[in-house]
């Protein structure tokens, strides 16, 4: 199976790493859709945020605390918005779950 977001876990691909943890991998999304836009990943594959929860609920915790320490690094003291887009209608494009960190400006509600 050839995935985009294993690659980049591998070092295969190249990526802007921002914060590395032993299981989760933090890398600036390539089309930034906000002044922060930083993708947050588990090493491992997993298809979404569904199959990590099932799988390993910890595991799924880690990616998370990932996020909120990505955040922080960031500055992003005005607030953030974590969002992990799973299956079609949420238009999830790449299928190894990942979590969207965006801040750095106001941000709107609710989404387009
Ligand atoms: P999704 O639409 O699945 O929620 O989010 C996928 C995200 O991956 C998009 O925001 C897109 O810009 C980003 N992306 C796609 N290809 C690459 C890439 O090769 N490198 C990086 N850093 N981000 C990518
Ligand atoms: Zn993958």
């Amino acid at each position: 199976m050839s995935c985009l977001f294993c690659g980049i876990a591998a070092g295969d691909i190249p990526a802007t790493v921002v914060l590395e943890t032993g299981r989760t991998l933090a890398f600036r999304d390539l089309n930034p859709g906000a002044p922060t836009h930083v993708l947050v990943i588990p090493r491992d594959h997993y298809a979404d945020m569904a199959a990590l929860t099932d799988a390993d609920p910890a595991y799924a915790g880690d990616v998370l605390a990932t996020a909120v320490a990505v955040a922080r690094q960031e500055g992003l003291d005005g607030g953030y918005r974590l969002v992990s887009n799973t299956g079609d209608d949420a238009g999830q494009s790449v299928h190894h779950l990942h979590v969207h960190v965006l801040g750095g400006r106001s941000l709107g509600w609710p989404p387009g």
